[in-house]
């Protein structure tokens, strides 16, 4: 091993671990500017990764968004381990260059939704605002590859007047989401101006923040910007900030320090991961994932299942994970930290969210709903109140469950089983 570290120094070509020493210390690592001035671009990757050759495909043939990663992202990753998380995130696979038939490039009609470029108004009260297309980090998973990294997409400043324009005539709109792109890389002034004039429409009072900053560059999350974001905290405007952690490699100290100080700044936080294939898709993973951001004081807001953009194939995985997933985080974690698992519907469908079946049905006989406990396993009932005239409402259990239960259920009479109540 030592040998060929030699051999390779000898030919000009530095082992990784060597050359990302050489990288880091040409940086000055705390500032953001360095950091995204130095970002990892896809002709570098072989420098900082054994690559597979699976990589090696997906860096010349992908069909997605360019590749880019500042020091610090790529100071998480593993230059050895092809199955680290960081690295799936970071490093194309084969697998981005197969555009699947059943994928397409729009796959959530965001376009057909635009009423003017850069906003998408799906839901009344609300729009998502596309302020740019740079981030700091390109996730191969992003399910707005069609434009972010493109420079085609670039909002000017009259395009964003002209979104400004459009949600000031909407009275029915009180919530702009911003996202990209990540709105926070930019510039300070850029931010500003857009949360000023967001501040000036009387019917806006949230504005969210959709950003991978505090998890790619937490550097970027300066006083500085923290200043601007609390000065357009106010009684009129109120900030929240989605990010997206979807590994627990990625909850650092320099992540916690970034996510203090926008809590500080009176934002609060909260967290929508997406099931990524061999990174996140099982229970303990996504639990320790979630644990970790409570202990950051990030609660848990939604998990996604990946869009089926162009390329996706390498990420996605059964609708039956989300709902195993919630499944086994429920009862050993605090609620708080039990992501919802949504759906955003192709064909522009808005999201819906999915949950495991704990309801089994109600029994009609008895006027009693039948519960599956999360914790135990076992079957409880609970009547429905006397009067009631929702008994239609509820879908029947069905006679072979019954059966099949009904030696092993509890209800309000503690340790007493339902044989004993005289069922
Ligand atoms: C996700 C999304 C929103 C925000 O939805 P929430 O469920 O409120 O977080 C708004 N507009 C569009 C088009 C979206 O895709
Ligand atoms: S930070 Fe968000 S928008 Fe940017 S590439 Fe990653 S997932 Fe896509």
């Amino acid at each position: 091993m030592e040998e060929i570290v030699k051999k390779e120094g000898v030919l000009g070509l530095e082992s990784p671990e060597q050359e990302r020493m050489n990288l880091y210390s040409s940086l000055d690592w705390k500032d953001y500017k360095s950091q995204l001035r130095n970002r990892v671009r896809s002709q570098d990757l072989h420098k900082y990764f054994h690559l597979t050759e699976s990589e090696k495909l997906g860096i010349q043939d992908t069909i997605r968004l360019n590749v880019g990663a500042t020091p610090y992202y790529l100071s998480l990753s593993d230059p050895n381990d092809e199955n680290c998380p960081i690295r799936k995130i970071i490093v194309p696979r084969q697998e981005e260059a197969f555009f699947s038939p059943e994928e397409a490039m729009d796959p959530l009609h965001e376009e057909d939704l635009s009423p003017v470029k850069g906003l998408t108004h799906m839901y009344p009260d609300r729009v998502l605002l596309f302020s740019n297309h740079e981030c700091s980090v390109y996730c191969r998973h992003c399910m707005r590859g069609r434009k972010v990294s493109d420079s085609s997409e670039r909002m000017e400043s009259e395009d964003l007047e002209r979104c400004f324009e459009y949600i000031r005539d909407h009275s029915e709109i009180s919530d702009v989401v911003i996202s990209g792109g990540d709105p926070l890389n930019l510039s300070d002034a850029k931010l500003d101006w857009i949360l000023e004039n967001l501040e000036r429409i009387p019917h806006i009072k949230i504005c969210r923040l959709g950003t991978r900053n505090p998890v790619t560059l937490p550097m970027r999350i300066t006083d500085e910007l923290c200043k601007i974001i609390e000065s357009h905290n106010t009684d009129r405007l109120s900030i929240f900030c989605n990010t997206q952690f979807n590994h627990e490699k990625e909850c650092t100290t320099e992540a916690k320090e970034a996510i203090l100080k926008l809590l500080k700044a009176g934002v609060s936080i909260g967290n929508q991961s997406v099931i990524l294939k061999g990174i996140n898709d099982d229970g303990e993973s996504m639990l320790r994932l979630h644990r970790k951001l409570l202990e950051m004081r990030i609660r848990a807001y939604y998990m996604y299942d990946p869009e089926l953009i162009p390329g996706s194939r390498g990420f996605r995985t059964p609708l039956a994970k989300g709902i195993q997933i919630i499944e086994y985080m429920r009862g050993k974690i605090a609620g708080m930290g039990i992501p919802q698992f949504v759906n955003d519907l192709p064909g522009g469908g808005g999201k819906i969210t999915l949950s495991p079946n704990w309801y089994l049905g109600f029994h009609r006989d008895s006027r009693n709903h039948v519960f599956r406990s999360a914790v135990r396993g076992t079957y409880h009932l609970s009547p429905e109140p006397v009067g009631s005239e929702y008994d239609d409402f509820y879908p029947s259990l069905d006679l072979e469950t019954w059966e099949k239960i009904r030696e092993n259920l509890y209800s309000v009479t503690r340790g007493l089983r339902l044989e004993e109540e005289g069922f």
